[in-house]
């Protein structure tokens, strides 16, 4: 005997995140900026993430001195 789960009228879109009524699945159609904002926030651990990362990297002297060499070649640049 197993335990019977209440199938939910509504199913979140795998995609976007809305609730989509489980009979018309088929004709759901996700709205572009929910789609968007749906990833962004699925997103938004692994982007802190990198912030952080990049972050410590240019807090590290190899990272201090790329961002010197760069705002380097960047001034040398704008004077040709
Ligand atoms: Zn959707």
């Amino acid at each position: 005997m197993g335990i019977q789960f209440p199938q939910p009228r509504y199913m979140p879109c795998t995609d976007c995140g809305a609730a989509v009524e489980r009979a018309s699945t088929d004709e759901h159609v996700c709205d572009r900026a929910r789609l968007i904002d749906y990833q962004m926030f699925q997103l938004r651990e692994d982007v802190a993430g990198v912030e952080g990362e990049v972050g410590a990297y240019f807090d590290s002297p190899r990272g201090r001195f790329e961002l010197w060499w760069a705002e380097r070649e960047r001034r040398r640049s704008g004077e040709e």
